[in-house]
């Protein structure tokens, strides 16, 4: 392994090999093995390819985060507010650079990624520093100064990323570290690097301390390497509902902390006094973005029965007439999906779904007939879905929505907590008491009504197998701290 300093140059057009980490405040380049082609997912060509790092390279970064851990954990607020607002100006500044390498690297339309994406991470860095400016890390208990609660760093941390939005999932969990005080060690997905390599010139960029901040390039090995390391004290985990499993599993066997933002298949209640268009629209709309590559997209649409069929009908012909195009092309449109994994996996669910009892009402298993090749998908409706299909219950990450006709209020909420998933709910209803009702009995960790977008800074997380702890604003800072009671000693003046 030697340093380069010079390593941190994003590639160019054309082929390019990563065997890269930063650790310690440094590019550093390694020999590396696991070779994995970079795949464009609008050509199908391999446009480069990333080695994967050998188990004293993952050892190296936990170290480096390890020797800093304490240093930081006590570091002043103002600094790491300093930190975050660095950060954050470069990400404004690097916003075209950055959305293209996101289009590039997952095809999501470069309007999207620049809108969407990109202003995502932005906000989220925003709504973080604004907690970390109004939080307190110690309280007392019930008004007694000598019983004291502190909130401290966990220490270490590894931060496990997926592809799918991947700058805002990246500094979700980074900039609520930084605030938190832990130094940490981001594996970002085999199939966004370097949108993390770009993110992780910026940190240093910022001026990040030596060793707080570390990037391992690799694959999910990587990550169980990084999980098992004795080194790592809390693990925060973004990804599939398996891939989560699978590290709790070993995450458990020293009792690290783990958070979990996992899989998601959330329900969209229209109710017969909703606005149906504006439904109907904003569903389809909110199913199909990212092309469906969203972990709390309304992909499951439960419709009361009497404005079913024409919910069915208003859902077919905007699906029939969502655009479909190239990453660099302008305008709302979807792109492909990231990989051929993805490709083959949503349109087997498409072809399944064919024979399930179920009606397409739009889409099908074909690419768009303009596209021949890249991994596209034409936006797909099923109607008359059973809870009991496969189409209903799992997963499908592309651009595919189900719905299903309920009788009454209690079979919606019924059908909608019929997954094991919980992670978003929505409601749609002109009735304010009947959504706060209905609100209260979704097993979900976000309900949103009527179109209404989250608030920055408001907890992102799930229930079920979606995942526990949560991100964003307070609530991601707070997942990264212990509580510690002190009792017997009142704080002085300057401890706040
Ligand atoms: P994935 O689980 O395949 O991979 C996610 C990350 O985990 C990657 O960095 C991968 O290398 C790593 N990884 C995989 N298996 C691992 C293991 N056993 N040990 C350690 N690391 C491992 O998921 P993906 O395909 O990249 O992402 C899509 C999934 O992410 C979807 O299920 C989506 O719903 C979910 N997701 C959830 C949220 C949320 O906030 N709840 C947000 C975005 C995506």
């Amino acid at each position: 392994m030697k340093a380069n300093p010079d390593t941190p140059t994003l590639p160019d057009d054309g082929a390019f090999t990563l065997s890269t980490a930063f650790i310690n405040g440094k590019w550093l380049s390694f020999d590396g093995h696991r070779h994995r082609p970079l795949i464009d997912p609008d050509t199908e060509k391999t446009v480069g390819s990333i080695f994967c790092p050998r188990e004293s390279v993952v050892d190296a970064a936990v170290q480096s985060a390890v020797r800093a851990q304490s240093d930081w954990a006590v570091s002043p607020i103002g600094d790491r507010l300093a930190l975050l607002t660095r950060i954050t100006e470069l990400v404004e500044k690097r916003s075209d650079q950055l959305a293209g390498i996101i289009s590039a690297e997952i095809g999501a339309p470069i309007d999207f990624a620049s809108a969407a994406q990109v202003q995502a991470a932005i906000q989220h860095l925003m709504a973080t520093h604004e907690a970390l400016s109004d939080m307190t890390n110690e309280t007392c208990t019930g008004g007694d100064p000598a019983h004291r609660v502190r909130y401290e760093a966990v220490g270490v941390a590894g931060l496990i990323t997926p592809w799918n939005w991947p700058l805002n999932q990246v500094v979700l969990k980074v900039g609520a570290a930084l605030a938190a005080g832990c130094a940490m060690v981001l594996k970002p997905s085999e199939y966004a690097t370097r949108s993390a390599m770009a993110f992780t010139e910026i940190v240093a960029e910022a001026g990040v301390p030596r060793g707080v901040f570390n990037l391992l390039i690799g694959d999910p090995e990587t990550g169980a390497q990084l999980v098992a390391h004795p080194g790592i004290d809390m693990v925060s985990f973004t990804g599939s509902t398996r891939g989560g499993q699978q590290v709790m599993q070993s995450a458990s066997a020293r009792f690290a902390r783990t958070a979990m933002e996992l899989g998601g298949k959330s329900p969209n209640l229209l109710f017969e006094d909703c606005d149906l268009e504006t439904a109907v629209r904003q569903g389809l709309a909110h199913c199909f973005r990212n092309a469906g590559q969203s972990c709390n997209a309304a992909s499951r649409m439960l419709v009361a029965r009497p404005i079913y069929d024409d919910a069915v009908a208003f859902a077919a012909d905007i699906a029939g007439k969502t655009q479909v195009g190239r990453p660099f092309d302008p305008g709302p449109h979807i792109g492909p999906l990231v990989n051929r994994a993805q490709f083959d996996r949503v349109r087997g669910f498409i072809e399944a779904g064919l024979g399930s009892g179920a009606r397409l009402a739009a889409g099908g298993p074909d690419r768009p007939s303009h596209l021949h090749q890249g991994y596209y998908v034409r936006p797909t409706v099923f109607a008359d879905v059973s809870p009991d299909n496969t189409l209903f219950q799992d997963e499908i990450f592309g651009p595919v929505l189900t719905m299903t006709a309920f009788e009454d209020e209690d079979h919606a909420i019924q059908l909608a907590n019929a997954t094991r998933y919980g992670l978003a709910a929505y409601i749609q209803t002109a009735d304010p008491a009947r959504a706060d009702r209905v609100a209260s009995k979704l097993r979900a960790g976000m309900v949103q009504i009527n179109g209404t977008s989250r608030a920055q800074g408001a907890p992102f997380g799930g229930q079920k197998t979606s995942g526990h702890g949560r991100e964003g604003g307070l609530w991601g800072i707070r997942s990264f701290q212990e509580v510690k009671s002190i009792s017997g000693l009142p704080a002085s003046p300057d401890q706040g």
